[in-house]
């Protein structure tokens, strides 16, 4: 039977769990954590492992609803906006501070799926960033950036190797990072609110915060059944827009981007892969994907201001798999689906706090997984420790996307990006 396209590969194979009730009493906390993403359950794991138990975590459906349970599952350090521009904003030294609290980040999700037993498919066999242009000259200066100003090795494929690993021509050489792993992101996300719940954070799904009002010195967070007192508040609701505070809505744009993933391949697989490293392309708008266990293939890319139905994800997305692989021109498509990341204009992530209590940790772009780890941390440092190591974010502020017309914008500079992609391929034949 063909799966039902109209659920992710990953809702499909999710772990089960018994699913944690919505919040229906009045409870005083000490800190209330607002979304179930990476970014929520990063802030209360975080949390818990600095001992406090006072936690709780609302989220308006279920845990990894947003973009963390439907995403690429890769997992590499680094943020949306490029090495270089944020070497050219902060100058070397707090531009290599930033940059290694994702490369701390990878280490800490690797140490913590093993740690608390996460089920999740983690693959640690690296990242591999395939050169779509015959102009070898985008890897050699960011290989060069990565080694002289941030102390990373990212190692030289060259195409004759590239393309034994990758058997495709579309591409010419290639870098491997070898410091990245893939994994179930939606099953990372349930191992992380199971970790959470066991050290005693109370999450509440189906619990969509309503209401936000600052109250005699605490917060008071109303949701349809129930609220929750609280000393301190984190929203971590991503492009999932919580609604709740304007200012911090406001600050963010929802951009979607789209998957697929095959029928098992089988044998046909190895003749795309000969690797178990996921893989993402040079463009602009690039292509990511990666070897499932099942022998399927996760397939991403594209960016637009549109939340497309999974029949016009699958389309759109089959053309490019077979602009690549098209050795599987009559594969079957068993799941596609949408999910929304959150922007800032700096393309940076927005972390921070206020006096009152309210904090934030949102604006991840395509770049979550290592990077909610680190807020996560950075933010239980925060409360717990009062550690003002979160203060190396403020220079990437709340600054308004003027929605809607900050979608037009997006959309505007994605196709001038791709088109621009469009011109260097056929340029160079
Ligand atoms: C298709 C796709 C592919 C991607 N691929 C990769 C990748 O391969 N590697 C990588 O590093 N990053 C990737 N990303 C980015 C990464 O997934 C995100 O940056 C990260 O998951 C963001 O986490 P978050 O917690 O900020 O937001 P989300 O995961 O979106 O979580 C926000 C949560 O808040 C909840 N919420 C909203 N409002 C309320 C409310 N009022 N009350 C209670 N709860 C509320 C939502 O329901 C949602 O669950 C991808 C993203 C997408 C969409």
């Amino acid at each position: 039977m063909t799966p039902s396209p109209a659920i992710s590969y990953y809702r499909a194979t999710a772990t089960p769990y018994a699913p944690y009730a919505p919040l229906e009493s009045r409870q005083e906390v000490r800190v209330a954590v607002i979304g179930g993403g990476f970014a929520g359950l990063n802030t209360a794991l975080g949390l818990a492992e600095r001992g406090l138990r006072d936690v709780v975590l609302l989220e308006r459906e279920q845990i990894g609803h947003g973009a963390s349970g439907r995403n690429g599952g890769f997992v590499f350090a680094g943020y949306s906006l490029g090495e270089q521009s944020l070497l050219d904003q902060l100058g070397e030294t707090r531009a290599r501070a930033l940059f290694t609290r994702t490369i701390e980040g990878v280490h800490r999700i690797r140490r913590r799926v093993a740690d608390y037993a996460i089920a999740c498919d983690a693959v640690d066999q690296g990242v591999i960033w395939a050169n779509w242009f015959r102009d070898p000259d985008v890897l050699r200066s960011r290989q060069r950036l990565l080694a002289e100003r941030y102390g990373v090795t990212w190692q030289w494929l060259p195409e004759t190797e590239l393309r034994e690993r990758i058997h495709s021509t579309r591409y010419h050489d290639g870098l491997f990072e070898r410091d990245a792993l893939h994994l179930h992101p939606l099953n990372y996300a349930i191992g992380l609110a199971g970790a959470a719940a066991g050290q005693g954070v109370r999450i509440h799904e189906h619990s969509g915060v309503r209401r936000l009002q600052r109250e005699g010195g605490r917060w008071r967070v109303q949701t349809a059944h129930g609220e929750v007192l609280a000393e301190q508040v984190v929203l971590a609701c991503g492009g999932y827009l919580a609604g709740l505070e304007r200012r911090i809505d406001r600050a963010i744009l929802p951009i979607a981007t789209y998957v697929m993933v095959t029928e098992p391949l089988g044998e046909r697989l190895a003749g795309c892969l000969d690797t178990n490293a996921a893989i993402y392309d040079t463009r602009f708008a690039f292509d990511y994907y990666r070897p499932l266990p099942d022998t399927r293939l996760l397939w991403g890319g594209r960016i637009s201001v549109l939340d497309r139905a999974p029949g016009a994800v699958q389309r759109l997305l089959r053309r490019d798999l077979l602009r690549v692989f098209p050795q599987l021109g009559d594969v079957r498509i068993d799941y596609a689906w949408s999910g929304l990341m959150s922007y800032a204009r700096h393309q940076m992530p927005q972390i921070g706090g206020r006096e009152d209590g309210l904090w934030w940790a949102q604006a991840f772009g395509g770049h979550g997984l290592s990077s909610t780890c680190a807020a996560g941390e950075l933010l239980a440092a925060a409360i717990a420790e009062s550690d003002p190591a979160w203060r190396e974010f403020t220079d990437y502020g709340l600054a308004p996307t003027y929605r809607p017309l900050g979608f037009l914008g997006a959309q505007a500079a994605y196709w001038r990006a791709e088109w621009q992609d469009w011109l260097k391929t056929r340029l160079e034949g």
